[in-house]
């Protein structure tokens, strides 16, 4: 058995045992994740663990996040694949692999530049060519794409950043974890008409949205 078959295998289990037993329902999702390699966006030494059921290291202080919350955030957009989307917070790249099986395009936005240019190589070399890679604050959202029918922010904001609440689509839907440096909640907004309704889902631990609408450095 070859490296990439014996990494399928354990992508297949992943989704088994870590997602679809845990709940995660939307059929879409569950694909995107049993395709996307997430052991390419992983680095090197730490590759054994690419599909274990927790975050990983990716450099910079930042992390590649655990496979469950990955699809549970990706599941609370709810996308049907027509939709444009905003990543906050790329990363490796990985969330933004799944978005671009659930959703025509996506756009993502990620501050350190090193991050930035390692995900889009990556990227690029899946051939996943919806997906475009900014470098900058994404507290500020895109606006040169605006308005998005979903935007996911991946860093944890002490509030939902208003620009971001404002470039959403209607109907559209924003889901970040809000909450302390430390703790928070995953939050659900979505714009109907002038307003938004919003709902929590479950507790998480994510790395600080540093920004000027998010945690200072
Ligand atoms: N989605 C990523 C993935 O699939 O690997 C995981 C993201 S990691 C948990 C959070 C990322 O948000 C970090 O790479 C961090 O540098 C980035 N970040 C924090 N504040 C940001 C901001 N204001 N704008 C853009 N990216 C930001």
């Amino acid at each position: 058995m070859d490296e990439e078959q014996h990494y399928q295998i354990e992508r297949l289990q992943m989704v088994a045992d870590q997602l679809e037993r845990r709940g995660i329902v939307d059929q879409r999702v569950l694909q995107a994740m049993r395709n996307v390699p997430r052991h390419r966006f992983v680095p090197r030494q730490y590759r054994d663990l690419s599909y274990s059921d927790g975050p990983i290291p990716i450099g910079e202080g930042q992390t590649i996040s655990q496979p469950f919350i990955v699809a549970l955030m990706s599941q609370m957009l709810a996308l049907q694949g027509e939709e444009k989307v905003l990543e906050v917070g790329t990363g490796s790249g990985y969330q933004a692999a799944v978005l671009a099986h659930l959703a025509k395009q996506v756009y993502t936005i990620e501050r350190h530049e090193l991050l930035a240019k390692r995900a889009s190589k990556e990227l690029q070399v899946l051939g996943l060519d919806n997906v475009r890679v900014y470098v900058g604050d994404g507290t500020l959202g895109l606006v040169e794409h605006a308005p998005y029918d979903a935007i996911l922010v991946t860093a944890a904001a002490p509030e939902a950043p208003r620009p971001l609440l404002e470039q959403l689509a209607q109907g559209g839907r924003l889901v970040i974890p809000v909450g302390s440096r430390g703790a928070q909640f995953l939050e659900r907004w979505q714009r109907k008409g002038a307003s938004y309704e919003q709902d929590v889902s479950i507790p998480v631990a994510f790395v600080p949205l540093v920004g000027r609408h998010g945690w200072r450095e």
